[in-house]
């Protein structure tokens, strides 16, 4: 049997060793409760707290600005829906590319709301954000980098622009950027990048899955969307998991060192180059401003679902559109935002990279690749 070549990292990633190592005392030795005043349970609350630390560290924060959450739609239900419910009512900016962790908050908010249209890369205007701007308007949240075709958004323009914005408004916006898949690459300095809310997710960065982080600036005011025993400032209440945040924490503290942002561009840039030698392909989303991880092709007449296939009775996997999202036969939102016909759509492939992927991985993926398109397209009569 070949070895298993993994091109999915964007949907998820492996739980790295030493992230493991770090969370397994905390199942059944260190179990304490870390809200009992008793020895055990202060023991978890130690390591919680060593947590908050490091993952402030990454963020450039305080320790009382980080929310551990259960999932990184967590952390966007919370802050989206905790900020508009405090205030009366409010408009919310929003782009037509997000999660939809992010969009269909937004959408079913029941609030006043504007989705921005994007460019053919997938990029916002903040220009254009700027218009959109209403007296109303309290919130503006905009992808920091884009899970499907890996648009970089120019979050720290827009963050500069609603400073400016704010200066002479009562009600203040406050902005907030889903930083899932861009925090494995880029910086995640909240003060450089203007932010009052970021969220992160354990499982894009080689950290477990069912964890996540909030950051909410202190001068933020927003309402539970749960009640309970009061965790997490009475935003997250629920019985801590430190398991899975002593994970969460090691996996953003080895980014630096186990991430390699250019020799993962190289591989990209490498993987763009060949497969566009491959008639009628093309590759969704910008060449440059893009995830170092991030690649997404169209194969003219060569349906996107079947390419999976294929590739996975080869041993490689790679998704179409969004691994989260992909039950829907409907084409993906983002992909049509950025202008794509549904044939197009339907024809995608992401192949997003990862720290085990090597050249010799890419090299067996485009040969299967290859082969399978011009099979597909023989078989669509194309
Ligand atoms: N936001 C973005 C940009 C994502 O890519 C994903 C997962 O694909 C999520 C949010 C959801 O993350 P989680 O699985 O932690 O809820």
């Amino acid at each position: 049997m070949s070895k298993k070549i993994y091109l999915d990292n964007a949907s998820t990633t492996p739980v790295e060793k030493e992230v493991l190592k770090e969370m397994i005392p905390y199942f059944s030795e260190k179990f304490g409760n870390p809200s009992s005043i008793h020895g055990l349970g202060q023991e978890a609350k130690v390591a919680i707290d060593k947590s908050r630390k490091k993952i402030a560290n990454f963020l450039g924060c305080d320790s009382e600005e980080v929310i551990f959450t259960g999932s990184a739609t967590e952390a966007n239900n919370i802050f989206i829906r905790g900020v508009l419910g405090s205030f009366e009512n409010p408009h919310v900016i929003t782009s037509a590319i997000e999660h939809d962790a992010v969009l269909k908050t937004v959408k079913k908010s029941g609030v006043d709301y504007t989705v921005l249209k994007v460019d053919e890369d997938g990029f916002v205007n903040p220009e254009d954000l700027k218009k959109k701007i209403k007296k109303e308007t309290v919130l503006v949240s905009v992808m920091y980098a884009n899970n499907e075709i890996g648009t970089i958004e120019p979050i720290k323009r827009i963050g500069e622009m609603i400073e400016k914005e704010n200066e002479g408004r009562d009600r203040k916006i406050l902005f907030h950027t889903d930083a899932a898949q861009a925090a494995g690459y880029l910086s995640c300095n909240v003060d450089e990048l203007g932010v009052d809310g970021l969220t992160l997710s354990g499982h894009k960065i080689y950290g477990p899955k069912g964890v996540g982080v909030l950051y909410k600036g202190s001068s933020v005011n927003m309402r539970p969307i749960i009640y309970g025993g009061g965790q997490e400032e009475g935003l997250r209440s629920g019985t801590y998991n430190t398991p899975l945040i002593v994970g969460m924490a090691k996996a953003v503290e080895l980014i630096k060192e186990k991430n390699k942002k250019e020799k993962t561009e190289e591989l990209r840039d490498y993987l763009i180059r060949e497969v566009l030698k491959i008639k009628d392909a093309s590759l969704n989303g910008p060449k440059k401003s893009r995830l170092p991880n991030n690649t997404n092709f169209s194969f003219q007449g060569a349906e996107g679902e079947s390419l999976v296939m294929i590739l996975d009775q080869e041993g490689i996997s790679t998704s179409t559109g969004s691994a989260c999202s992909s039950k829907t036969l409907e084409p993906s939102h983002v992909l049509k935002a950025i202008g794509l016909k549904d044939l197009q759509a339907h024809s995608s492939l992401r192949v997003s990279l990862g720290r085990k992927t090597t050249k010799k991985d890419l090299d067996k993926f485009l040969a299967v690749l290859k082969e399978a398109v011009e099979r597909l397209r023989k078989i669509s009569g194309r």
